[in-house]
């Protein structure tokens, strides 16, 4: 073999290592390409998978505190709910200066319902005067609160004492005018209110609004129930009045 023969061989020999090197580059390109797309897709859609089970836990957390903020008896809000609300809006009433109303309202001789009737039907009693409650509320911002067994709040920023006393009478008078229905049973059901509103200042606390308002609460029991009083301050509370129409 000569020379020529030689270098012709060695150049198609290098030519073909060329180009299988070429066409195994191509291949190892478009491979990892794919791979690469494969890969993207696939964290995408993981993305997309943890982006629903995100949203999921955070709608699940938000139903939460909501059931947690809610009075599983009667469904309106509990006491928690009151003590940050009334909390949140006492800083507003001081921020703002205007005027946050706070109502306290109470069943009246609800142990004789329990007594006479059972626990079942003033279960019933103590649902039914929540709606109510809840439906004699005039603005988005005003809200009712299970205080507790059976009294309940009204928080009403932006009101006066006037109108506090406006509302709760109404409320009050629609009450004992409608009768409860529970199951057969037809029962006449009386409220008393205590009344408490003031512009929040820098040394206005919840417990001294809850005081004002139940003792006035107190004063209107006292002065013979079905009625509604009212207290003008906070520390050592006096009471204006009491109304009492039917
Ligand atoms: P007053 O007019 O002074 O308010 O008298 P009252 O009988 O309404 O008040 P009292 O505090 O003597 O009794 C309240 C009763 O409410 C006692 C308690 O057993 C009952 N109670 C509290 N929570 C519930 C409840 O969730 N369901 C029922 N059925 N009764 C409850
Ligand atoms: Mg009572
Ligand atoms: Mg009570």
């Amino acid at each position: 073999m000569n020379i020529n023969a030689l270098l012709w061989l060695g150049a198609g020999v290098f030519a073909g290592v060329l180009l299988m090197a070429i066409i195994m580059a191509w291949y190892l390109r478009r491979w990892q390409r794919l791979h690469t797309e494969q890969l993207e897709a696939r964290m995408q859609a993981q993305q997309l998978e943890l982006q629903i089970a995100l949203d999921e836990l955070a709608e699940k957390n938000r139903l939460l505190e909501q059931q947690n903020m809610l009075d599983s008896l009667s469904g309106i809000f509990n006491r928690a709910c009151f003590d940050k609300r009334l909390n949140n809006e006492l800083k507003r009433s001081r921020r703002e200066q205007t005027s946050l109303g706070l109502v306290f309202v109470d069943i009246d001789h609800f142990k004789r319902i329990n007594d006479t009737h059972g626990h079942l039907a003033g279960d019933a009693a103590i649902q039914q005067i929540a709606s109510a409650l809840a439906a004699s509320l005039k603005r988005s911002s005003d809200a009712v609160f299970r205080y507790g067994g059976e009294e309940f709040a009204l928080l009403l920023p932006g009101t006066s004492l006037a109108g506090c006393i406006e509302l709760a009478e109404h409320a009050r008078l629609n009450i004992s005018r409608t009768p409860l229905q529970i199951g057969s049973l037809s029962l006449n059901v009386t409220l008393s209110a205590g009344c408490y509103a003031a512009v929040a200042d820098a040394n206005s606390s919840s417990n001294g609004y809850i005081s004002a308002a139940d003792s006035a609460l107190y004063q209107a029991k006292h002065q013979g129930r079905n009625r509604t009083a009212s207290a003008s301050t906070i520390v050592s509370p006096i009471i204006k009045g009491s109304v009492n129409e039917n």
